[in-house]
C-alpha cells in the first residue's frame, strides 16, 4: 500500500513520514510542502533524519494523490479542503488531521467524500478516542445540575482555539446530553459575564511552551467534581493513528469516516 504524506515539513508531516518509513506493508509515494518552502527538492527520509529514501519533497498534491493508495494530511484548513478535491477526483483515501476548519469547509469535506474514502478527526490518538466516549457516556449520566468544563493547552505556536480535540469532547458531551454543542457553548470567558448558567459547556484555552496537547472535561456539581483527563506526551501517537487509519479506509466504500471507526468505537 503506497501511502503519501501532504505537508511533509511541517511538525506532524516529519513524524507521519517517520512513522510511514517504519511501518512494515506500507510504502512512502511521496510528500508534498508549500512552493517556496526550504524542504521543497529534499530526500523525504533525509528530512526526517532516517537515511535517504530515494523520494523528494514536492509541490503538485494531484501528482501525490494519483500515485497514492492514501494520502495523510495535517496541513491548513484551504489546503486540506482543495486536497478532498483532489483526493475524491483520485478515487484516494484521505486521512484528514486538521483542525480549524469552517462549517462551510466541513461541509465541502462531506461533498467530497460521497466520492472517496475520507477518515477526519480532531485527535487520532487512541487514548482521545477512548475518552470521547467516555465524556458522552458520563454526560449522559450526570444532569445538567453537573456543569460541563473543557480545559485544554497545548504548545504556543497553535494557531486555533479551543482546540479541534476540546470542540469534539464538547460535542461528544452535547450529544450525551441530548442537546446541540452550538445552542449551550461559551468559547470563552471575560469582564462582567453574569452567573454561570444551567446546561452551558464551557471552555478555557491555554497556550505555552511545547505542550504536545492536554485536555480535562470536568463535571462540577455542588459537594463533588468528575474531571476525565488525557495527556499526549508525543505527537507519536497521532502518527500512529494516521498510518493505521489510511490502512483501515483502503478498500473502503466512499464516506466520511471518524477514527471512532477505525478503532471499532462506534
Ligand atoms: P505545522 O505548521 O508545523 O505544519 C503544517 C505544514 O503544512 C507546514 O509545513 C506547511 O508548510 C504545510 N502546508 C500548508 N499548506 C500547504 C499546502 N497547500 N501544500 C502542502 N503543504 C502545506 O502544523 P502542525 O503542528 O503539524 O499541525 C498541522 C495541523 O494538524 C493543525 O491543524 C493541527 O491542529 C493539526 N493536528 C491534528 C492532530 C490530530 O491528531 N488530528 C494532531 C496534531 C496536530
Amino acid at each position: 500500500m503506497k501511502i503519501g504524506i501532504v505537508g511533509c515539513a511541517g511538525r506532524m508531516g516529519r513524524m507521519l513520514v517517520q512513522e510511514v518509513l517504519a511501518t512494515e506493508g506500507v510504502e512512502l509515494s511521496g510528500g508534498t510542502e508549500r512552493k517556496g518552502s526550504d524542504a521543497v527538492g529534499r530526500d523525504l527520509g533525509e528530512l526526517v533524519g532516517a537515511g535517504a529514501a530515494g523520494v523528494l519533497v514536492g509541490t503538485d498534491p494531484h501528482e501525490l494523490f494519483r500515485s497514492s493508495d492514501a494520502v495523510i494530511d495535517f496541513t491548513a484548513p484551504a489546503a486540506t479542503v482543495q486536497h478532498a478535491a483532489l483526493a475524491a477526483d483520485c478515487r484516494c483515501v484521505h486521512v484528514i488531521g486538521t483542525t480549524g476548519l469552517t462549517a462551510e469547509q466541513e461541509q465541502e469535506l462531506r461533498d467530497a467524500a460521497s466520492r472517496t474514502a475520507i477518515i477526519w478527526a480532531p485527535n487520532m490518538s487512541l487514548g482521545v478516542n477512548i475518552l470521547l466516549a467516555a465524556v458522552e457516556q458520563v454526560a449522559r449520566a450526570l444532569d445538567p445540575d453537573y456543569d460541563i468544563e473543557i480545559v485544554e493547552m497545548h504548545h504556543r505556536h497553535k494557531v486555533d482555539a479551543p482546540s479541534g480535540t476540546a470542540l469534539g469532547l464538547g460535542r461528544a458531551a452535547a450529544k450525551g446530553r441530548g442537546v446541540a454543542l452550538d445552542e449551550v457553548w461559551c468559547k470563552a470567558r471575560d469582564g462582567l459575564t453574569g452567573a454561570r448558567p444551567r446546561g452551558e459547556i464551557g471552555f478555557a484555552t491555554l497556550r505555552g511552551g511545547d505542550v504536545v496537547g492536554d485536555h480535562t472535561v470536568i463535571f462540577a456539581a455542588e459537594g463533588e467534581r468528575v474531571e476525565l483527563t488525557h495527556k499526549a506526551s508525543s505527537r507519536t501517537v497521532f502518527a500512529r493513528g494516521a498510518v493505521r487509519a489510511a490502512r483501515w479506509g483502503h478498500g473502503k466504500p466512499p464516506g466520511l469516516y471518524s477514527m471512532r471507526d477505525v478503532l471499532g468505537l462506534e
